[in-house]
């Protein structure tokens, strides 16, 4: 199973239509989703096209995002764009969950769905 257009367009609604990567080459427009933890190879990998770990993304940052290093990396990782993988795909999963993800107007969310995310209120 792969993320579907239409549960695509879910996503990029959520998160307001805008790409959340903004690397350099960004057009704005989101087009498309990004995983924020790659499935990597191998079936099991599906357990990832959960919306915890799906943003709305342009296309030309999705293709950019895999050659990301150095600090543009880091800004991703803090930003909660990219989620290191765990162990495992469940504990990858479970790590999306509860990292939360960074609007491009700075607000902190808890993606809970391919419709829902929770602001994170600052402590
Ligand atoms: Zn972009």
């Amino acid at each position: 199973m792969t993320v579907t257009v239409a549960q695509k367009k879910r996503i990029i609604a959520r998160d307001g239509g805008f790409c959340l990567l903004a690397l350099n080459v960004c057009t704005g427009e989101a087009q498309t989703t990004d995983h924020r933890a790659n499935r990597g190879s191998g079936g099991a990998g599906d357990r990832l096209d959960h919306p915890a770990n799906l943003i709305a993304a342009c296309s030309l940052c999705n293709g950019a995002k895999a050659e990301a290093h150095g600090v543009t990396r880091l800004d991703l990782i803090e930003r909660g764009l990219i989620v290191i993988p765990d162990s495992t795909h469940e504990k990858t999963l479970h790590r999306a969950m509860e990292t939360p993800v960074m609007a491009l107007d700075g607000r902190l969310f808890r993606l809970t769905g391919f419709d829902t995310r929770e602001q994170v209120t600052p402590a």
